[in-house]
């Protein structure tokens, strides 16, 4: 184990024991569900979208700890922004979970995701890890979707 391996194992825990901005919100702008049967995570989504930003985000998520780190540090990493700029988030983090190389850069405030790197050698983990930002996409599409509606 490096130093490194340490620090992003020290990283994954604390999100996966102090999830950020766990729990529901009761009028979210959008809500979605995702699931991975094949660890047995579960997560829903709720997300308030205000001028096409995200204001708030909640997440009731249920699942192992990379996918609890995963999600915490998604919300953490996409609340306050604007929809545009947490799809490119979301964007980033794919490409350096499943990109031909894992060194992509990531600006100051996306820091803590390069913890996540070390999962890409667990091909069966990074579904794990994706759960929580595919499920972020899907609401930034139903929150698109739904504000065409006068
Ligand atoms: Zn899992």
């Amino acid at each position: 184990m490096s130093l490194a391996d340490d620090l992003y194992r020290e990283t994954i825990l604390d999100h996966y024991h102090h999830p950020r901005n766990s729990g529901t919100i009761e009028h979210p702008t959008v809500r979605t569900e995702g699931v991975n049967p094949l660890c047995g995570d579960e997560i829903t989504l709720y997300m308030t979208v205000d001028n096409d930003a995200i204001s708030d985000i909640k997440l009731d998520a249920h699942g192992c700890s990379i996918n609890m780190a995963s999600g915490s540090m998604m919300s953490e990493a996409v609340k306050g922004q604007s929809l545009e700029h947490a799809q490119e988030v979301v964007r980033t983090f794919k490409e350096m979970m499943l990109g031909p190389s894992p060194d992509v850069f990531l600006p100051e405030e996306l820091e803590d995701l390069e913890a996540l790197q070390g999962v890409r050698k667990y091909p069966v983990r990074i579904k794990c890890a994706l759960l929580p930002w595919n499920t972020l996409l899907e609401a930034i599409e139903k929150a698109r979707a739904g504000s065409k509606i006068p």
